[in-house]
């Protein structure tokens, strides 16, 4: 048997947090004079239509029960880190650590709150010499605690302690997970070779299916899960969502290079049963057999245009493209056969045979496919990310009648999804 890890049901008290890092004894190798470093799953910021924060961010409430666990055991100096994605300029982790009540935190408690994509970065060789940029405050500290949210991840299956770690990389390295040459999963399970978490603690408060966004699923599931040892965490964390060790890459990468066991019962787990709580969740979307879009334009009977499946080396910051293009395609169908027109983004999708025009979306796709024989007339959205209404300009272009309206009905739905459900409290995101 190798570490303990915690399972703990959350009780609506600052106890229960608590619990679940005494059953682990998380906190035993902290002092009080160490710099503590907490990394919360704060992953992007929206204020025109917010995102519905149940599953997506650590739930705030656990964050300062987390603070006052640390102040009572009488330590002073505590920072919390995030590099956030940033849709626009300015509207990053500060935007995050505004809107999630973090502010209240500093005049509370004197925490200090930094954002990794401002932060000056160490550089760290991988695999040879593939470097890494990792925002120095998360290295250098003395205490990491690791604080993800217990969800599942469309281009990773779960996101838990290891993706969570990728908020600590400088933008340029958060690109090169994504490149195609890289191997996202195998790159960022580096990261914890270099940012070595003291603690992690899963917030399982909420448990998001087809995450990391809101557009999947959340559910309420009132449990903290908690070890020393980030890989079990994660590990028992992904069983609780329905994945075993050997069904996750980055898992497999670092279990690898660690020599570490990827079945549970090699691990101790302390507190409640975990078979009573394990409840699995989705993490893809359904596309057409023909990759032509998501599962619904099957069931409509969309045809003619053609919207690949989004693949892993779509990076964040052009993470909504899937979406922007689906809806929007949606808007312009009126029951007829759509423009032979095929929408591509990513890094590495190829343009096919067959289309009239293709639209390609970001600097990358264009520079992939810009000798693509293929191709009968580009229409080229330059961007990095490209801007929704160039996006919206370029479809209009192509002979598809799309109406923003519809997206942005689209995103104020999913903001106000959870509305009036009693077990979806907002007040866990306020300080
Ligand atoms: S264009 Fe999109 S996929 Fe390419 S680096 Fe920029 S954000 Fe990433």
């Amino acid at each position: 048997m190798s570490s303990n890890v915690s399972i703990t049901k959350y009780t609506g008290s600052p106890d229960s947090l608590r619990k679940s890092i005494d059953l682990c004894a998380g906190l035993q190798n902290l002092k009080q004079s160490d710099q503590i470093l907490i990394k919360p799953n704060l992953v992007v910021w929206e204020d025109i239509f917010p995102i519905a924060p149940f599953g997506v961010y650590t739930t705030t409430r656990l964050v300062e029960d987390l603070i006052i666990c640390l102040k009572d055991f009488g330590c002073r100096n505590i920072r919390i880190g995030e590099g956030s994605v940033e849709n626009n300029k300015k509207k990053g982790t500060g935007a995050a650590f505004e809107g999630l009540g973090y502010k209240a935190f500093k005049k509370k408690y004197g925490v200090t709150l930094i954002d990794f994509n401002e932060s000056d970065a160490d550089e760290f060789l991988y695999h040879g010499e593939h470097k890494l940029h990792i925002a120095k405050e998360a290295v250098e500290s003395d205490f990491f605690i690791n604080f993800p949210v217990l969800k599942t991840h469309s281009q990773t299956k779960i996101s838990l302690g290891t993706k969570n770690l990728k908020g600590c990389l400088k933008l340029k390295s958060k690109r090169h997970c994504h490149n195609p040459e890289s191997n996202l999963e195998f790159a960022f399970s580096h990261i914890a070779d270099f940012v070595k978490p003291d603690l992690t603690i899963i917030d399982g408060v909420y448990a998001l299916e087809r995450g990391p966004l809101h557009f999947g699923k959340a559910y309420r599931k009132d449990l903290i899960i908690a070890s020393t040892d980030m890989f079990a965490a994660d590990l028992i964390g992904a069983h609780i969502i329905g994945y075993s060790g050997a069904d996750i890459g980055h898992l497999g990468h670092y279990a690898q290079r660690h020599a570490k066991p990827l079945t549970i019962d090699q691990y101790s787990i302390i507190g409640e049963n975990i078979s009573d709580h394990v409840q699995p969740l989705k993490w893809d979307w359904r596309w057409t057999n023909d990759n032509t879009g998501p599962g619904i334009f099957e069931k409509l009977g969309i045809t003619g245009v053609a919207l690949p499946k989004y693949d892993e080396t779509l990076c964040s910051r052009c993470a909504n493209i899937p979406n922007i293009t689906s809806i929007l395609t949606l808007s312009a169908f009126k029951g007829k056969p759509l423009p032979k027109v095929e929408i591509l983004n990513g890094k590495k999708m190829k343009a096919r045979e067959g289309y009239e025009k293709t639209i390609l979306l970001g600097n990358c796709i264009i520079k992939a496919n810009r000798d693509n024989k293929n191709i009968n007339e580009a229409i080229w959205v330059k961007g990095c990310p490209p801007p929704d209404d160039d996006i919206v300009s370029a479809m209009q272009s192509a002979g598809l009648d799309a109406n923003i309206l519809a997206y942005h009905g689209f995103l104020k739905q999913e903001s106000k999804k959870y509305e009036g459900k009693i077990e979806f409290d907002r007040a866990f995101f306020n300080a």
